[in-house]
C-alpha cells in the first residue's frame, strides 16, 4: 500500500481530503482549530517536497450552495497562518480547474465548502414532502448521476488523492471515498492523521493486551447499542455510565427519580446484563450518584444510591464509590477505550466522575496501558482536564471511530486500501 512517507510529491498536485468542519462562534471565530492543526503535517510534508496541495473539507450541514454561513472563507486566515504560506480560495468547489491547473510547487488552494453541492453526500435535495415514491426515485437516481461528473471534476484536479479526513471516514461521500477510484493505486494513499486513526483502531480490534476495559459514558444507551453489543464481544471489563446508568438502574427496578431514562430500552438493558454474564464480561454499573433537584449547575445537590432517586431529583453524575470502583478496574487494565462522560461534565459540579475516568486511564497508561479516548464528548472532557497528551491517543472521530470498533468496514478507509 502506498504510504505518504515513501511517496515523493515534489511537481505533483495534491487532492488532500481534510476535515475542516471546525466550531466558529457567532462571529465566524474558530473557537477550536484542532481539526486544522491535525492535519499540517500532512500538508506540510506534501509543500516540502515541493508538491501543490488542493485542500478539500466540509463545513457544517448547509443545505444548498452557497449557504454563507458555512463558508470555508472564514477560516483561510488561520489556515494561511498555520501552514506559513500564502492560500489561494477557490469559490466554487466544482469550477476551480484553472485555479488548480495554474497552482505552482509549493503553492495551496483551499476550495469551498464541498457540501455546498448536494453532489458531495450523493442526497437529493429540496424534494417535497408530499413526494411520491417515484418522484423520490427520480431524484435518487439523478443525484447519483451527477455525482459521477462531481467527483470526476474533483479528481481532475490532481495527480494523487491523500485522505487525512478520519472524521467522515464513515461516509462514502464523493470526496472521501469515490474519488479515489480515479487514482491508481500508486497515487492514492492516507495522510498522517489517517494513518494514526487506523492504527489506534486495530490496536483495539486486533492487537489486543488483556485485561481490555471500555467505558462508555454520554447521554443515551440508544445511540450506543450496536458499540455496547459489538464490545461485548471483545471487552474483559465493561464500564457503563451517564445517562445510560438510570436506564439500568431502572431496568433492574431501582427508583430513579426524574433522572434521564429511555423507557423503551429498558428490555433491552436486561438482555445486555445478561449477554455481559453469557460472555463472561464484568459489566461495571454505578452504585451512587450525585444527584440534583434542577437540571443546573447551581442546583442543590446530595449523593445517595443508585437505586434510590427521590423523586423530584435526578442523577447527574456518578457518586464516590462509583469512581473508587470505575478507577479500580481502570487502574488494572491494559487496553482502554472511553467514549462519553460519566455525567453532565459541561456543569462544573458534575465534573468529578470524568475526571476520577480520566485520572485513572492517565495512571494506566503510565504503567503501560494503550488508552483510546474518542467521541466527541470524552474528547471535550480530556482537553478540559488538560490531561489529553498523558493518554495513548485521543481520536478526531466520532461516529467514524465508533463505527471502525463496532467492526465496520469505513468506505475512506476501504477506498484506499482496496478491501
Ligand atoms: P453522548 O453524545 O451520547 O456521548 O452524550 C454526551 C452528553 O451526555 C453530554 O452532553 C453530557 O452532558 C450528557 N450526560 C451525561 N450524563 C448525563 C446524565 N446523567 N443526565 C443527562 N445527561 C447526561
Amino acid at each position: 500500500m502506498q504510504t505518504i512517507d515513501n511517496f515523493n510529491f515534489a511537481g505533483k498536485k495534491a487532492f488532500v481530503r481534510v476535515d475542516f468542519n471546525v466550531p466558529l462562534d457567532e462571529n465566524f471565530n474558530i473557537t477550536d482549530d484542532t481539526r486544522i492543526r491535525a492535519a499540517m503535517p500532512t500538508l506540510k510534508k506534501i509543500l516540502a517536497d515541493g508538491g501543490s496541495v488542493i485542500i478539500a473539507s466540509h463545513m457544517g450541514r448547509p443545505k444548498k450552495n452557497p449557504d454563507a454561513k458555512y463558508s470555508l472563507q472564514y477560516i483561510l486566515k488561520h489556515v494561511e497562518k498555520l501552514l506559513g504560506v500564502p492560500v489561494k480560495f477557490a469559490a466554487d468547489c466544482a469550477k476551480a480547474s484553472d485555479m488548480a491547473a495554474s497552482l505552482k510547487n509549493g503553492e495551496a488552494l483551499l476550495l469551498e465548502n464541498l457540501r455546498f453541492y448536494a453532489e458531495e453526500e450523493g442526497k437529493a435535495r429540496g424534494l417535497a414532502e408530499d413526494a411520491t415514491d417515484e418522484e423520490k426515485a427520480t431524484a435518487k437516481k439523478a443525484i447519483k448521476e451527477s455525482q459521477k461528473e462531481f467527483t470526476k471534476t474533483l479528481a481532475s484536479y490532481a495527480d494523487c488523492y491523500v485522505n487525512d479526513a478520519f472524521g467522515t471516514a464513515h461516509r462514502a461521500h464523493a470526496s472521501t471515498a469515490l474519488i479515489a477510484k480515479h487514482f491508481d493505486e500508486n497515487n492514492k494513499m492516507f495522510g498522517y492523521l489517517m494513518e494514526k486513526e487506523v492504527l489506534a483502531v486495530q490496536k483495539i480490534l486486533s492487537d489486543i493486551e488483556r485485561p481490555f476495559t471500555a467505558i462508555m459514558g454520554g447521554s443515551k444507551v440508544s445511540s450506543k447499542i450496536e458499540i455496547i453489543e459489538n464490545l461485548l464481544g471483545k471487552v474483559d471489563n465493561l464500564i457503563l455510565a451517564g445517562g445510560m446508568t438510570y436506564t439500568f438502574s431502572k431496568a433492574m427496578g431501582g427508583n430513579i427519580g426524574i433522572s434521564i431514562c429511555e423507557s423503551d430500552k429498558l428490555d433491552l438493558a436486561l438482555e445486555l446484563i445478561e449477554k455481559a454474564k453469557k460472555n463472561n464480561v464484568n459489566l461495571v454499573l454505578a452504585v451512587d450518584a450525585k444527584i440534583g433537584d434542577d437540571f443546573s449547575n447551581d442546583c442543590n445537590t446530595q449523593f445517595v444510591s443508585v437505586k434510590e432517586i427521590p423523586d423530584g431529583w435526578e442523577g447527574l453524575d456518578i457518586g464516590p464509590e462509583t469512581e473508587k470502583i470505575f478507577a479500580e478496574v481502570i487502574k488494572n487494565s491494559k487496553t482502554i477505550l472511553w467514549n462519553g462522560p460519566t455525567g453532565v461534565f459541561e456543569f462544573e459540579n458534575f465534573t468529578s466522575g470524568s475526571k476520577a475516568v480520566a485520572n485513572a486511564i492517565v495512571e494506566a497508561t503510565k504503567k503501560g496501558a494503550f488508552s483510546l479516548v474518542g467521541g466527541g464528548d470524552s474528547v471535550a472532557c480530556i482537553n478540559k482536564f488538560g490531561l489529553a497528551d498523558q493518554v495513548s491517543y485521543v481520536s478526531t472521530g466520532g461516529g467514524a471511530l465508533l463505527e471502525a470498533i463496532e467492526g465496520k468496514v469505513l468506505p475512506g478507509i476501504e477506498a484506499i486500501r482496496g478491501f
